[in-house]
């Protein structure tokens, strides 16, 4: 399934919740969820209750969308997290935290996940002094991640900085804005990451 490529703030309506794709229109009163809290569509305010199997797939499609995947790679996740050693839906969410796309976004170098994954993919990030330029790429605790040298004067990278104060900084990340760099210090906690998800119904989703 390609990228969902439409309206961002459609999505956040479908799921009938903030998911945060836009930057800073998020924070403000334009915000779309703020405005109007129903599905879009000439049904939207009528629609009835979800079966189990539709609560299941909105909630997998409310993750997927709030990290900007397409479904074959969501679903390797998936089944990565269920290769390891523990709660399956935990891990399933500290792997799609430890993407780099992700992480530049959480360290507040970026306004958006997606503005995020054009950034890395353009060669403006390293991780260990080493240029990244593959969104997916997986961070271990100890990485740091740093903009490079050449792409410090980048407006949309020090427009991010400036308004991360109103993001918050999540507590498995270090931010030293003043060198442009951040560190991931350690696998999130379920607690630490405060996502407003229950990923309980995606395993359901994907044990069937
Ligand atoms: Fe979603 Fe942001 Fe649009 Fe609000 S402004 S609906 S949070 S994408």
């Amino acid at each position: 399934m390609a990228r969902y490529t439409g309206f961002n703030c459609r999505i956040c309506r479908r799921e009938t919740m903030k998911l945060y794709l836009k930057g800073d229109r998020c924070y403000s009163e334009k915000c779309a969820v703020e405005r109007r809290n129903y599905p879009p569509g000439q049904h939207g305010q009528n629609r009835g209750k979800f079966s189990d199997y539709g609560l299941q797939l909105r909630e997998k499609q409310k993750i997927r969308r709030m990290y900007g995947l397409v479904e074959k790679q969501f679903k390797s996740y998936f089944k990565e997290a269920e290769r390891q050693k523990g709660v399956t839906g935990t891990n399933f969410l500290i792997l799609l935290e430890r993407r780099i796309d992700n992480t530049v976004y959480r360290l507040g170098l970026a306004s958006s996940r997606d503005q995020a994954r054009q950034l890395v993919r353009h060669n403006h990030f390293l991780v260990n002094g080493k240029k990244v330029n593959i969104p997916s790429y997986l961070l271990r605790p100890g990485d740091k991640v740093a903009v490079a040298e050449s792409s410090r004067q980048i407006t949309a990278i020090n427009e991010a900085i400036d308004a991360m104060p109103r993001r918050g900084l999540p507590p498995w990340l270090e931010l030293d804005k003043a060198n442009y760099e951040g560190i991931f210090k350690a696998l999130p906690t379920r607690e630490e990451m405060n996502l407003p998800v229950q990923e309980q119904l995606v395993v359901e989703f994907y044990s069937k």
